[in-house]
């Protein structure tokens, strides 16, 4: 039996995971942690009989016991419970906590040495370089579940990555892309919460909307493929049925396409290096049609240009643009400031953080990066705040 844990299972990706495993019997589930749906953490713990239900909020941690009452499923609450299960032996873990908070679990596995199949793409963006000495200090495996990044990596595999001259990755546009400009400023959080492809967790959609998803990814292929800026793209493919492109220095291309389903990814990094059967729908070309692609206009997803300043900029500025877009989009969410305010109040943070220390210093250590974190997401606020004064009444 292959133990597994599932960090963030009752999220999007978490879902997704384990119907994979509900599917096969070669699995024994040891930890999944959750949030505050109590309900469904239980409920998926009774259905995958894992040993550990682990809710990260301290307040949780009653109506999780009590759901799980007689059933010998331990039970703990918190953020250090939420480590401290990473800590528990398993040879797959999933990393699909959503935002900074899944960073700390992430590095607990991977000093563990396991293979950790990564959907948390902000651990790339905030620590890229300190999570894979930390993969390599220890001998331990990150898979990419983020669907560009594992076409990425399956189009690479007996590849040498030094023939590689460009890697494309594609953007559906989000929920506005149709929208008019002069529409844009007046979208609220349930205009940019609707994917036209993906079916996804809120922030993350939000995120395809403004393109800050795909500007966490650029900097994610940047840190995880070890390319350079110049050698990253970006194409806006509506259909999203090609997922990436990899150009090598021979002319060839090699494209990665597949229905829209986080099953395909997930599933690839669970069966890796073998290829398993999927319940996925086949992709069907002649059904298609067509497919079609632009390039990206730079004025109507200004966050997609901030990627590039912050790979240039290299040491802090990961960790200072994911926090900045963190707060930026709890802004927009709470509809304090509008979806137009979100990347210039990034671009804020950025100056504001680079007046106040050396924002090319690399973080050392995990506390390193977790105090840029707290600092970004002070100065961030205090740019949300100027914005929420400067948005008319
Ligand atoms: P989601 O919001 O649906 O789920 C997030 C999970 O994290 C939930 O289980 C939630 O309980 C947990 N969580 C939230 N806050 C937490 C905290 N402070 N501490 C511990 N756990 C917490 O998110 P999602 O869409 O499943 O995305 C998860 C991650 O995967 C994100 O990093 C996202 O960018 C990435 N990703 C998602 C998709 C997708 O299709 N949804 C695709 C590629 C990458
Ligand atoms: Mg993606």
């Amino acid at each position: 039996m292959r133990k597994v844990s599932v960090f963030g299972a009752t999220g999007s990706v978490g879902v997704s995971t384990l119907d994979l495993l509900g599917r096969r019997d070669d699995i024994a589930v040891v930890a999944l942690t959750g949030g505050r749906n109590v309900a469904l953490l239980a409920s998926q713990a009774i259905a995958h009989k894992a040993e550990l239900a682990v809710t990260a909020f301290d307040d949780c941690y009653e109506p999780l016991k009590a759901a799980l009452a007689g059933t010998g499923i331990r039970v703990a609450a918190g953020t250090q419970a939420v480590v401290e299960a990473a800590h528990r032996p398993a040879d797959w873990m999933m990393s699909a906590i959503v935002g900074a908070a899944g960073l700390a679990p992430g590095f607990a596995a991977l000093a563990q040495g396991r293979t950790v199949a990564l959907a948390n793409k902000e651990s790339l963006v905030t620590a890229g370089p300190l999570l894979l000495a930390e993969a390599r200090s220890h001998g331990a495996t990150i898979l990419p579940v983020d669907s560009e990044h594992s076409a990425v990596f399956q189009a690479l595999a007996g590849e040498d990555i030094a023939a590689v001259e460009t890697v494309t990755l594609t953007a559906s546009g989000g929920g506005l892309r149709d929208w008019p400009m002069e529409r844009l400023a007046q979208a609220t959080p349930d205009d940019a919460g609707k994917h036209p492809n993906w079916d996804m967790g809120q922030r993350i959609t939000i995120d395809s909307a403004s393109m800050f998803n795909k500007a966490m990814e650029v900097i994610e292929a940047h840190e995880f493929f070890g390319l350079a800026p110049g050698q990253i793209a970006v194409l806006i493919h509506p259909q999203s049925l090609v997922h990436a492109l990899v150009a090598f220095r021979d002319g060839a291309v090699m494209g990665h396409l597949g229905a829209p389903d986080m099953r395909h990814p997930i599933g690839y990094a669970l069966n890796w290096p073998q290829r398993g059967e999927l319940p996925v729908a086949r992709l069907n070309l002649a059904q298609a049609g067509r497919l079609d692609f632009a390039e990206p206009d730079l004025t109507r997803y200004p966050a997609l240009a901030l990627a590039w300043q912050v790979m240039r900029t290299g040491g802090a500025a990961g960790a200072v643009f994911n926090a900045a877009k963190e707060v930026a989009l709890d802004h927009f969410i709470a509809r304090k400031i509008g979806f137009l305010d979100m990347a210039p109040l990034v671009e804020d943070t950025l100056s504001a953080f680079a007046a106040r220390a050396d924002i090319t210093q690399t973080p050392r250590s995990l506390a390193e990066v977790l105090a840029i974190d707290t600092e970004a997401r002070a100065l961030a606020g205090e740019a949300a705040q100027a914005r929420h004064r400067a948005a008319p009444a």
